[in-house]
């Protein structure tokens, strides 16, 4: 017997439930389809194409070269593969973006139907969002009793899976990787390839060097941009390289950190939670009052911040950060969120979409809700009035100045604190540094306690 097992968001052979699944059951012909999106809202970004094309290529090496790509209708797809191949099952693990549930519920009838055995699993989730939820039978709307309560009681994450012994059969049709035209952008290949080891062997490898040199150092380092202290496993997390079981499993007893580090996959989850819950989030403001906030629209503001060019070092070393490796780190997150929201008054979904095609671990229900946390307009948001001051997050959390100075050259030679805010900085200090402001270095868009203020005083139309 024959059986198809469709790779979705779960590149990987190690703790894949339905790979597993499939392998029991019969001879595994493995396909990937790149599928198309209701919108381009929901169209990958350019660093995740270009992360993608590098981890199918990994995968399909551990395959030994027998996956098969495709692209277009996946119902169409599989059941012109049903037919050639004489298959009778096709299997795949779960995703949650609400377009996708729809389109799996209707190829599962279908398939059935037609009496085809269709088997999904979950290998994305340490717990599935539709098995927690409050006494009262509502979804969760604040983190800590979410995941306290809600997740911990209900039930322990299981333990990971070993990878199957698999018998491959290679699809007759189909094309080659490259037949999916994920790198357009060359730009992005050498940055990935520079920055990332993509694939299932980097994301335990990656995983292995977080145990070694982070853990110990995580709830205190975590917020240092500037340190090694966190996993960077969100883009093996997000594409599936890895399984949130085995991270949760592996860091099991290794000391006094372990719940802070357990707590921020937590986050994922919540984020998933919600946005299986509230499949409007990536869209519309979760606290509807958001939705008279007067936004302004700021082109050459925005510009400005996705370049890293505001003039305020800590904004502008994070947003270069993002440019030059596909990755930015949490604090730093924050902070430019917190800028492009309050201190510009830009839609968050600004932010979003930027963030969409150059984070290589962009992901629908981190980015979302993420992004509506910084806003306050989301569940269990920080606060609208709590608003980060970039120069003393700068001074607390880059208290040397490597994170600016790595990211922001021209400003190596600017001595601290003037490298938080160089247009404080007296002549003869920025001319020694070799800084004509304006010229090497720009003056910052906006004046921070100004734009406070206003962000404060529109604050008031909401409240
Ligand atoms: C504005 C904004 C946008 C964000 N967009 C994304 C996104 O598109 N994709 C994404 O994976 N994360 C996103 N995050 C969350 C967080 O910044 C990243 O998950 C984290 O920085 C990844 O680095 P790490 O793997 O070293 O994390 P670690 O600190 O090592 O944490 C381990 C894992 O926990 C999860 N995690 C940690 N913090 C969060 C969080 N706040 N929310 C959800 N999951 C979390 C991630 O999967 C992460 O890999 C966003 C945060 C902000 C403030």
């Amino acid at each position: 017997m024959k059986s198809i097992f469709w790779f979705r968001q779960d590149l990987r052979l190690k703790d894949n439930p339905g790979l597993v699944a499939a392998s029991k059951a019969s001879v595994v012909i493995p396909i990937y389809i790149l599928e198309n999106t209701p919108s381009d809202r929901y169209a990958m970004g350019e660093a995740s194409l270009c992360w993608l094309h590098h981890s199918l290529k990994s995968l399909n090496e551990s395959l030994g070269g027998k996956l098969i790509f495709f692209s277009g209708d996946p119902l169409k797809i599989l059941q012109g593969l049903i037919k050639s191949e004489k298959a009778e099952g096709v299997y795949w693990n779960r995703c949650y973006e609400s377009w996708r549930i729809k389109r799996d519920k209707a190829i599962k009838a279908a398939l059935k139907k037609e009496g085809v055995t269709v088997n999904s699993e979950n290998s994305a989730l340490l717990w599935e969002p539709w098995e927690i939820h409050k006494k009262d039978g509502t979804p969760y709307k604040v983190f800590t009793p979410f995941y306290r309560k809600g997740c911990l009681e209900f039930d322990l994450p299981r333990e990971p899976l070993r990878a199957p012994t698999l018998h491959l059969s290679k699809a007759k049709k189909g094309g080659s990787l490259e037949s999916l035209k994920l790198l357009s952008k060359m730009e992005w290949e050498k940055k990935i390839v520079k920055y990332w080891n993509v694939g299932e062997k980097g994301a335990h490898q990656q995983l292995k060097k977080f145990l070694g040199h982070g853990l110990e150092y995580y709830k205190e380092g975590r917020n240092f941009p500037a340190r090694s202290h966190i996993s960077r496993l969100s883009p093996h997390l997000h594409f599936g390289e890895i399984s949130p079981h085995t991270v949760w499993h592996s860091i099991k007893g290794k000391g006094p950190n372990e719940d802070c580090f357990k707590s921020e996959l937590g986050w994922r989850e919540f984020s998933y939670y919600l946005l299986y819950h509230f499949p409007k989030l990536p869209e519309k403001n979760f606290q509807e009052k958001f939705d008279a906030f007067p936004w302004k629209k700021r082109p050459k503001h925005l510009k400005a911040w996705q370049k890293g060019n505001t003039g305020i070092p800590m904004v502008d070393a994070a947003m270069r950060e993002l440019w030059e490796t596909g990755y930015m780190h949490n604090r730093s997150r924050m902070i430019v969120g917190s800028f492009l929201v309050k201190n510009l008054l830009m839609h968050w979904k600004e932010g979003e979409a930027w963030f969409w095609d150059c984070l290589v671990d962009a992901d629908l229900a981190s980015n979302s809700a993420s992004w509506q946390w910084v806003a306050g307009s989301g569940a269990d948001a920080a606060p609208y009035f709590r608003i980060f001051n970039p120069v003393t997050q700068g001074e607390k959390f880059d208290p040397d100045g490597d994170y600016i100075r790595k990211f922001i050259p021209e400003l190596k030679k600017l001595p601290i604190p003037y490298l938080y805010a160089p247009w404080t900085a007296p002549d003869e200090v920025l001319e020694k540094a070799g800084i004509e402001l304006g010229a090497d270095y720009p003056e910052p868009i906006v004046d921070l306690k100004e734009s406070r203020e206003e962000a404060l005083t529109a604050l008031k139309q909401v409240s």
